[in-house]
């Protein structure tokens, strides 16, 4: 029987991040993926001649050493991109993030004063409420930006992505999503922005349009090239890689991992144990069980997610990376131009759009025919004089589960009750799928590193899941 002194199950970007790292210090590591590659979230789909993200997928970091290791992975053609999006209200394409001014013009004139004094208001007493603990997104939100521009700026989009009111979702999400520091600085650029009627700055130096980045880097080919240069960089320092593996069985008692691999059962012994599966997925696979921990696991859910690509015999549909769509008479949520991403996404001449619903398995969406969802794609993208029906020329549907960990009110509790329970001495849990932790791909590379750092520096609590998330107050 082989024995690694790590195996990690699921081959995401977080499980390269540990095993390149791990590995170029002598340990040996088995990685098992369920799909024919790695990458999991951060994956490219290649369906004819067009190279398909997930909805794409920009590299973006504020630590300076990672961004500096993946920029220099051999084979990773990583270009600097300055995320260009707009928002659909109103009927008309706003910028996004939004520029005050720009919004409260598109506005009916009585939302837009109403809008305009809530703002002034709600920045002039920000001290006042300084120290105050802000539970939900909506606390989050109404903090920053008050009352009225919360209802169109906020819970248009949020409801519509989330399919609950932003008071029931936890502000923790702001903070994983957003980061403390940008949105300080977003604030002071609208601010700068209104006083200089400086209304439309698209430059490379400036790092502050959105409030979760400027400036990104994208490959030429899609993000697929991320997973791949981590596994090849993992794979050179003595890695194995199983792809299109099946695990049937976890045993934590005598540290053994069961699966098979093109029909064949294998089973392998390990010295430490590296989740980064679904939290249910790998309750169900290891031997241990407990009533509470089910308990907890039954209100916890992962939202799942609907890709409707769309491929044009045009050259491009707009400038944009991203544009937003609040509407809730529009099925999709937002749309992604490849072409702009990278020329070589699309093959010459033609450009593609991914449109994407978020939903929970075996709901109404969910259940709708490809067909059907295409239909209601374009017709909507018709009807929003986003692009003309003559110039579709086919489309495609990809539905991907667990895509996005839902951080209701009290999932925090419930979390810290399945993690206390699926962690031990050799077991631990890794990335934004494994850890139910609203990481982008740097965030889940980091943790990856991390962890490993905290094996290598033989730390007594190598968990890097954080029992006591602070409250947010600002
Ligand atoms: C729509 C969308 C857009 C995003 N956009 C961005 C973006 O622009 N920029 C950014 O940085 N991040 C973005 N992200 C987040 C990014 O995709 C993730 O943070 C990152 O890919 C997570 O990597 P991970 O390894 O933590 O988890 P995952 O990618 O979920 O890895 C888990 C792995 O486990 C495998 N697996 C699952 N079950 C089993 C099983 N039973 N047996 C074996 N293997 C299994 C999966 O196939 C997968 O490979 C986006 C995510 C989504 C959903």
């Amino acid at each position: 029987m082989e024995k690694f002194d790590f195996i990690l199950l699921g081959g995401g970007v977080s499980s390269l991040g540990f095993a390149k790292r791990i590995s170029e210090h002598g340990f040996s590591v088995l990685i098992l993926e369920k799909e024919a590659v790695v990458g999991g979230l951060s994956r490219t789909l290649l369906h004819n001649g067009f190279y398909l993200d997930f909805c794409a997928h920009r590299f973006h970091t504020n630590n300076k050493e990672l961004l500096d290791e993946i920029l220099t992975l051999p084979g990773l053609t990583m270009e600097k991109h300055i995320k260009k999006s707009r928002i659909y209200m109103f009927g008309r394409y706003l910028k996004y993030p939004f520029e005050i001014q720009n919004l409260l013009r598109a506005m009916p004139l009585h939302q837009s004063i109403l809008s305009g004094f809530s703002f002034g208001f709600n920045m002039m007493t920000k001290g006042l409420r300084k120290g105050r603990e802000l539970k939900s997104y909506k606390d989050w939100f109404i903090h920053l930006y008050g009352k009225q521009l919360y209802k169109v700026m906020c819970y248009p989009y949020t409801s519509k992505i989330w399919h609950v009111d932003p008071g029931l979702i936890s502000a923790d999400w702001a903070n994983q999503r957003f980061q403390g520091e940008n949105m300080a600085k977003l604030i002071k650029r609208i601010l700068k922005k209104i006083v200089t009627l400086d209304f439309s700055n698209y430059n490379l130096q400036d790092d502050s349009l959105a409030p979760d980045g400027g400036p990104f880097y994208y490959p030429l080919r899609g993000i697929q090239e991320l997973p791949d240069a981590l596994a090849r960089a993992a794979v050179k320092s003595g890695t194995k890689i199983v792809c299109s593996a099946v695990i049937t069985s976890v045993n934590t008692k005598d540290r053994k991992v069961t699966y098979t691999e093109g029909g064949n059962q294998v089973i392998v012994e390990y010295g430490d144990l590296v989740s980064t599966i679904p939290l249910h997925q790998f309750y169900t696979l290891q031997d241990q069980k407990d009533k509470e921990v089910e308990d907890a696991l039954a209100k916890t859910k992962y939202m799942d997610i609907i890709f409707i690509f769309v491929f044009l015999n045009q050259k491009q549909v707009s400038n944009d990376h991203w544009l937003y769509f609040p509407d809730t008479d529009i099925i999709y949520n937002r749309a992604v131009e490849f072409s702009n991403w990278s020329p070589e996404m699309c093959p010459p001449g033609k450009t593609s759009i991914c449109f994407d619903i978020t939903t929970f398995e075996n709901d109404a969406t969910w259940n709708l025919s490809d067909e059907e969802l295409t239909k209601r794609t374009i017709d909507d993208s018709v009807r929003v004089n986003y692009f003309e029906r003559e110039n579709v020329d086919s489309s495609y549907v990809f539905r991907v589960k667990y895509a996005y960990p839902f951080y209701d009110l009290e999932y925090k509790d419930r979390l810290d009750v399945i993690v206390k329970f699926l962690e031990g001495e050799h077991v631990h849990l890794l990335g934004r799928t494994g850890i139910f932790q609203y990481n982008n791909s740097d965030n889940s590379i980091e943790m990856g590193f991390k962890l490993a750092d905290n094996y290598l520096a033989k730390s007594k609590d190598k968990s890097i899941y954080e029992a006591k998330v602070k409250a947010i107050s600002y």
